[in-house]
């Protein structure tokens, strides 16, 4: 596939002396939120449903993989926790809320994994990988940064 356009945003000054900003839509990563570039055909299937683009996402492309490789993932939210800690205890792990104290309250921010040596820590917008061997690891959120970077 080849690679997307990315358009900067383009302003000209109007017959009218105004400033207007002429903007090229975007693609979000539906992993991530990340912007991947700009929206092309490739975004939306013959029933006008918006496409996968995960691998396209740098930091989405590993969970792709992994995924493809027989692991199951799950993006951990305050949403999603309840479904993650259910489907956990389904598999028979061990799961619990991880709580720090967040301005000077404990608060929820998290879920660990597992117990003694092998759990691991996923944060809010890190997703859980359950390996096809029963291991847990942990792919991280990116960082603040990287966030909805349009460069
Ligand atoms: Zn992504």
């Amino acid at each position: 596939m080849k690679p997307r356009t990315n358009t900067p945003d383009c302003v000209t000054t109007n017959d009218e002396g105004r400033e207007v900003t002429t903007i090229t839509l975007k693609r979000a990563c539906n992993g991530c939120g990340q912007h991947l570039g700009d929206a092309d055909n490739r975004d939306v299937d013959d029933h006008g449903n918006l496409t996968d683009v995960r691998a396209e996402c740098d930091h989405c492309r590993p969970l792709v993989e992994l995924e493809a490789a027989g692991c199951k993932t799950w993006e951990l939210t305050p949403r999603s926790i309840s479904r993650v800690d259910w489907d956990l205890d389904q598999l028979g792990v061990y799961a619990k809320g991880y709580w720090q104290e967040v301005d000077g309250k404990l608060q929820v921010v998290g879920l660990r994994v597992g117990s003694g040596e092998d759990r691991v820590v996923a944060f809010w917008g890190d997703w859980v990988v359950r390996h096809p061997d029963g291991h847990f690891t942990v792919h991280k959120a990116p960082a603040p940064a990287e966030q909805g970077a349009t460069a």
